[in-house]
């Protein structure tokens, strides 16, 4: 079997969020079960491009062109966004073409690659004439909606924009593109798939999935145990399930100290590290930081993203010193923070799959979830974690008092610590069933 997978983001190479983690782990693990697998990207401007994916075999193509050099950066910027991305999609097909490599399956991700089964469909090449595309949508929010005339007045799409052009059509959708194209959709929990197919957060690209639901199926994503490991994490000192008490207090000690909480620990810390962006609950959770503020937790919150949410949540941050928030990207301190909190919240107003509450599990950090998409799939109220009743400032208020309650009874706290860290949200279960897919796609 022979895949080419296709992301803009590609855990270690460049990471923003969950799916470079899964772009940097799938193809791993796929590799290790017989695949052989390629992962194309564009290069980034001082972002180093090694010729394997680190730590592997598996070898990396890079569309390396002035047009896509920054476009990881320039997304909000729709002509230069509209512009890379279909590039992109163009030039990863012909690359691959060069390099003599036929893939069976050609697995693309979000809207950033959705113009590739459009452009197979609408160049047909008989190189590709036996190659499939499994589209994966780990976000139905982005879309990449743009003007057609921006690839039209650009001489390096201008190509694309014709193929794409019909008249009375001014927009491309480059995701619902990829829905209508692919051969099969998936998205990254069961549970997404399901609200999907209930109309909800299809945020317009419902409908065309629901018209497709036979080609459409949920796999629950994994994390990567080789990096999100208490025993073997570089940057805290190292714990598993019978030195957990010990080793929490220190990682604790260590998270508090370097951010400003001091030294004693008698108070629960709830971490939280996430986009800063609406779907990330910040609608429920900025009021209700208003509302426990003074009060008996700690809360430290670790993200980038949106400057309107960022600067609320700094200036709560500066009135109230239960809170500590740091607006930045920082891997060392997302590790401490997975490490050394008590509790960990995701109050999503929507979340795929989530990726920080299955890291919080591995070290025995309880998570606090919103009762949607993958974190019902992933967290089990009252045994590993607590979920929302509902959306609100008093269901979030209501789940945290039941955290509180946990931390006070040290035997239930320890005992819902070890249950956590025994879970195993393993991507050779994903990756099994990706294969299968991918099997049973290209006998067709
Ligand atoms: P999403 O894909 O919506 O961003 P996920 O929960 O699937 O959310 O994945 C988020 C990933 O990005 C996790 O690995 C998390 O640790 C990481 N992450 C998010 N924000 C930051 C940040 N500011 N600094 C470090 N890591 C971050």
């Amino acid at each position: 079997m022979k895949v080419l997978f296709v992301s803009y983001e590609v855990s270690p190479i460049y990471k923003r969020g969950g799916l470079g983690d899964v772009a940097g782990t799938l193809p791993k693990i796929l590799k290790s079960s017989g695949v052989d697998i390629r992962i194309g990207m564009p290069a980034y401007e001082g972002v180093a491009h090694p010729h394997m994916l680190p730590g592997t075999q598996i070898p990396m193509i890079y569309v390396d062109d002035p047009v896509v050099a920054n476009v990881q950066k320039e997304k909000k910027i729709p002509a230069k966004a509209s512009v890379g991305f279909a590039f992109f999609c163009q030039e990863i097909l012909k690359k691959t073409k060069k390099l003599g490599f036929q893939p069976d399956i050609i697995h693309i991700n979000d809207w950033h690659t959705g113009l590739i089964p459009f452009l197979l469909h609408a160049q047909p090449d008989p190189f590709f004439a036996r190659t499939r595309v499994l589209l994966t949508i780990h976000n139905t929010k982005y879309q990449g909606i743009f003007r057609i005339k921006y690839l039209l007045d650009h001489p390096k799409t201008v190509g694309i924009g014709n193929l794409l052009y019909e008249p009375h059509k001014t927009y491309v959708n480059y995701l619902r593109t990829g829905v209508q194209e692919a051969d099969y959709i998936s998205t990254v929990s069961p549970h997404f798939a399901s609200e999907i197919r209930h109309k909800k957060f299809g945020f317009g690209v419902g409908g065309p999935i629901r018209k497709r639901r036979r080609k459409f199926v949920g796999i629950l994503n994994g994390i990567d145990y080789d990096e999100w490991n208490p025993k073997t994490d570089q940057y805290i000192d190292s714990f598993d399930a019978k030195t957990l008490t010990v080793g929490k207090a220190q990682a604790k000690l260590a998270l508090q100290r370097e951010v400003g909480f001091g030294d004693d620990l008698s108070l629960p810390v709830f971490g939280m590290v996430a986009r800063i962006v609406q779907q990330k609950g910040f609608d429920i959770l900025i009021p209700v930081l208003e509302k426990l503020r003074g009060k008996s937790v700690r809360i430290v919150i670790l993200g980038s993203g949106q400057k309107n949410i960022s600067s609320i949540l700094e200036k709560i941050a500066q009135k109230y010193s239960n809170y500590a928030v740091r607006i930045t990207y920082d891997e060392k301190l997302a590790h401490h923070i997975y490490a050394g909190s008590d509790f960990f919240l995701v109050p999503s107003i929507f979340e795929p799959c989530g990726l920080t509450q299955m890291i919080a599990m591995a070290y025995g950090t309880i998570p606090v979830v919103s009762r949607v998409g993958g974190l019902v799939d992933t967290v089990d109220d009252g045994k590993t974690g607590f979920l929302l009743k509902h959306h609100s400032e008093a269901g979030l208020v209501e789940a945290i008092s039941c955290a509180t309650d946990v931390y006070a009874d040290s035997e239930k706290l320890i005992t819902m610590r070890r249950v956590c860290m025994s879970q195993k949200f393993s991507w050779e279960k994903s990756a099994k069933a990706y294969l299968n897919l991918y099997t049973q796609m290209s006998k067709k």
